[in-house]
């Protein structure tokens, strides 16, 4: 292959000559050290590329050699536990191939250990037909995680040989008789991280990926498959939402992307993801997570192809029959990466200096995200569930990516800093929430939990938005301008906000509602309303019912009752509508009169 050379140096970007064998998104090496470059444009013959290692020292003239193949990633076992940067090299090779913590440029690193032995047991047998995505057999990769191997994609034939036993990733475990001669299996295969994976079909996304996040699950829930947006102004809760999310959400993989803008808030990362428990296994969640970050001594450039190595890992895993997620922290950071490279192509700028392809940028991302039929003949399900953090400055969403991420995703978890400073977590603010799936994982929850769910929820969600209007009115004019009623409806939005919405992460119980819990503790809430309004009408005072406050105390701490002890959530109903009958009996006007 030709050898071009280095015509000009801008920071990340290089641009050479004499390329005119090369293709856009290849792989090159830039340099006599090789650094690791992508081409991000051709003209001619000649290529700008993305280097995603330190320039410093590399001038016109020097050479850059196309290795012909696209950036690829390698997916095999190692994976999960793995922590990689933003062009999948392992870091704890590449601290010690560089014997310091910060790598040396041009250090060649596999992504995945060559050496590491791994037990596979065949599925299949010799003279069977496989073809792309049939599982072949599997690896026992962690405790919790059973790795399926897979006949890579463009691969047809008749099993010649099939081998048990211990091998490594770069050993051969199978012969597949095709077309074209024989094709050698691994336990490893590549893909392209810019293209998405190939599968059968693409399924609606249609039931939710349960959090045990109150305000998630029965508020602004998300589908299994689909792309939800939360946007982070500093403190307002981000890292524990996201935390809660990997920990608690009904996926089998993590895959976690951190586009950290300051080296420490990786280190971070680093240090607190191996610290979290899985819940479900008592291990740490790292046995089914794959960390991608990008530490503060790799250039810019490294972000903008974190995403992309990330959703592809997500992929991989999302085609074993997985339901994976995958979140990425922030993509503002990493559209920054795309404005400073669009900066330096002297590409026209488009709004503040975020190149005019943002937006569709963004949704190479989260398009990818879905639930479908996996390639492969036995019909399995996977599905990737893409959660982007955007840090838009000073919090406000007007600004680009946040715009074009809201035009993409069919989730907003609006995390607002005064809620935040109220001590009001999750922060979600219910009001500028939303989501899309809302309709869809509705029928959901009433065929699953129970049938008058979605009525609860939009009774509870009219409420709030009401509670928003009539808290202007009490400002103007107090709340003896209110009606009894109105002030009844005050007093439930605001035991909806304190008792259900508020959620504390660090509590043991309430960290984790099932949505069985979530129902009945919906239910009791609502039906304190439907009780009051009963005392009401009786003739009793709001006063008086307000003033029930061992029954109130009661519902309001339902949040602690345990999993396993939901059912006294039903016994606090009957107490409720007997304390009631109480009521009306010792004060209800109308009936006493
Ligand atoms: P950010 O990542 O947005 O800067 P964090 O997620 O670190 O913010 O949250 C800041 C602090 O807010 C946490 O240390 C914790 O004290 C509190 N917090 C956030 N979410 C919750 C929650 N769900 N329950 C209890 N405390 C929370």
């Amino acid at each position: 292959m030709k050898t071009g050379r280095i015509i000009k140096v801008a920071g990340p970007l290089v641009v050479a000559e004499g390329m005119e064998e090369a293709n856009i998104y290849d792989m090159v090496k830039v340099g006599e050290k090789g650094l690791i470059g992508e081409i991000i444009e051709m003209r001619n013959d000649k290529a700008s590329i993305q280097v995603y290692e330190e320039t410093t020292g590399i001038g016109p003239g020097d050479p850059v050699i196309t290795t012909g193949e696209p950036l690829s990633i390698e997916l095999g076992p190692g994976l999960i536990e793995a922590m990689f940067d933003g062009i999948q090299r392992p870091l704890n090779a590449l601290e010690s191939a560089s014997n310091s913590p910060f790598l040396k440029r041009g250090v060649s690193v596999k992504s995945l250990d060559r050496e590491k032995v791994w037990t596979f047991n065949p599925t299949i047998k010799n003279g069977e037909h496989v073809e792309a995505g049939d599982i072949i057999g599997t690896v026992q990769e962690t405790s919790v995680i059973l790795h399926k191997i897979m006949v890579p994609y463009g691969i047809k034939g008749t099993i010649k040989e099939i081998k048990a036993g211990d091998f490594t990733i770069v050993d051969t475990v199978a012969i597949v008789e095709t077309e074209n001669g024989d094709k050698e299996l691994t336990l490893m295969q590549k893909w392209p991280s810019r293209k998405g994976r190939p599968y059968s079909k693409k399924l609606k996304p249609e039931s939710p990926m349960i959090t045990g996040q109150r305000v998630i699950d029965t508020f602004f829930p998300v589908a299994k498959g689909g792309a939800a947006s939360v946007p982070g102004p500093f403190g307002a809760g981000k890292t524990v939402v996201q935390h809660q999310i990997a920990k608690w959400g009904d996926t089998e993989i993590v895959v976690y992307v951190g586009c950290g803008e300051r080296g420490n808030e990786m280190t971070d990362v680093l240090n607190e993801f191996p610290e979290l428990k899985d819940p479900k296994t008592g291990e740490s969640l790292m046995k089914r997570t794959v960390l991608i970050a990008n530490t503060s001594n790799m250039p810019v450039a490294a972000r903008e192809a974190s995403i992309y190595t990330g959703i592809t890992i997500a992929e991989y895993f999302r085609d074993m029959g997985y339901s994976v997620s995958i979140m990425a922290d922030s993509t503002s950071r990493w559209a920054e990466a795309l404005r400073e490279m669009s900066g330096r192509l002297e590409e026209m700028p488009g709004d503040e200096g975020y190149p005019a392809y943002l937006g569709s940028r963004l949704a190479d991302y989260y398009e990818r995200a879905g639930k479908v039929v996996c390639l492969g003949s036995d019909g399995r399900e996977g599905a990737v569930t893409a959660i982007g953090a955007v840090s838009p400055p000073g919090g406000d969403i007007s600004e680009p990516v946040s715009q074009a991420t809201l035009r993409i995703v069919k989730v907003f978890w609006g995390l607002d800093a005064n809620l935040a400073y109220k001590r009001h977590f999750p922060s979600i603010n219910w009001l500028n929430s939303y989501s899309l799936y809302e309709d869809s994982v509705d029928k959901w929850m009433n065929n699953e939990v129970s049938q008058d769910w979605s009525s609860l929820r939009i009774e509870a969600m009219t409420l709030l938005q009401e509670e928003s209007a009539l808290q202007e009115i009490v400002s103007l004019v107090g709340i003896d301008a209110l009606s009894e009623n109105d002030r009844l409806k005050l007093e439930i939005s605001k035991s909806i906000r304190e008792d259900y919405l508020q959620q504390n992460a660090f509590h043991e119980t309430d960290t984790y509602t099932s949505l069985d819990k979530q129902y009945k503790m919906l239910k009791l809430i609502l039906l304190f309303r439907k009780e009051a309004e009963r005392a009401l009408k009786a003739g009793v005072y709001l006063n008086k019912i307000l003033n029930l406050d061992e029954i109130r105390d009661r519902i309001a701490r339902s949040k602690y009752i345990s999993e396993n002890e939901i059912n006294k959530i039903d016994k606090i109903e009957e107490d409720l509508k007997t304390t009631i009958d109480t009521l009306i009996n010792e004060e209800g006007g109308v009936l006493n009169a």
